[in-house]
């Protein structure tokens, strides 16, 4: 949907644009011509990030979420916020990879201090922004720019896949679809095809969820039944609280 959205704005662009040509007025044509191409722009960049054609986002019928994919064996694994505390606090490398539910718990302030504590402590810290993370291009990195986190330590896509087979913990906050490992493997997946952060590499994972919800695309996922995951049920800004309190009692 919001890539129908940004390409019908696009198309509002053209037309004033064309309106302008019409009336002989070169405001309305430049204006139109920059809505035109922004819009134009950000649909092939969702669409991209997606893995999917633009006639296939918009000529194939929606799910309506809840959409099929394989059963997954195994079970959810529990560990509390002490745990994952010591986890973090000894490792060396740190992924952090911020999700939706980050977004809609305003937890980014809290994990920037929770990141800044580990920083002391010596540990490495970066932070991995999958493109279509949130509900709108960018979320992730106005949320995290907000709570001052440096552009330096904020990574996308491409440029971190490749660290998370070395990073001793990846902390997922409040994300789901943007690491569902079935996006590689299963063809009957409604999110098959679509590139996903490879946070299931690193030797640990730890979520941050209130409960067992799935993601905006209503499939499970996978990686959250996998042996080296360990689930923090609880919404994501108390429970990044409850980690600084851990980190600062360990000194
Ligand atoms: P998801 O929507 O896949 O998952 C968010 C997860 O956050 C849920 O599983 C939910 O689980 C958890 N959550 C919700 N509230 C909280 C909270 N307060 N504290 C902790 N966790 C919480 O998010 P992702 O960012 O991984 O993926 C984005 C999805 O949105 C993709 O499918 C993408 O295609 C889609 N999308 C993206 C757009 C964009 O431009 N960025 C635009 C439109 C759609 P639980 O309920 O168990 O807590």
């Amino acid at each position: 949907m919001p890539v129908v959205i940004s390409l019908f704005n696009a198309f509002t662009g053209l037309a004033v644009g064309f309106e302008g040509y019409v009336l002989g007025n070169p405001a309305l044509i430049i204006a139109g011509i920059v809505v035109g191409a922004a819009g134009t722009l950000l649909t092939q960049l969702m669409a991209k990030a997606m893995n999917r054609p633009i006639s296939n986002i918009l000529f194939t019928p929606m799910t309506g979420g809840g959409g099929a994919g394989e059963a997954i064996e195994g079970t959810m694994k529990e560990l509390s916020a002490i745990d994952a505390a010591a986890m973090m606090r000894y490792a060396s490398k740190v992924i952090i990879v911020p999700g939706y539910g980050m977004a809609v718990a305003h937890a980014q302030h809290k994990v920037w201090e929770m990141t800044s504590i580990l920083e002391e402590a010596g540990v490495e810290v970066k932070f991995a922004i999958h493109p279509v993370a949130g509900r709108m291009p960018g979320h992730m990195n106005v949320l995290l720019a907000e709570a001052g986190v440096p552009y330096d330590k904020i990574f996308d896509l491409e440029e971190i896949n490749g660290e998370f087979g070395q990073a001793d913990v990846a902390l997922i906050i409040g994300a789901n679809d943007v690491v569902n490992p079935s996006a590689r493997t299963d063809k009957s997946s409604p999110i098959y095809g679509m590139p996903i952060l490879n946070a299931d590499m690193a030797q640990n994972v730890i979520v941050i969820k209130r409960g067992k919800g799935t993601g905006y695309s209503g499939v499970e996922n996978a990686l959250f039944y996998t042996d080296n995951c360990r689930m923090l049920y609880g919404d994501a800004q108390p429970m990044a609280g409850h980690i600084i309190q851990h980190l600062k009692a360990m000194g």
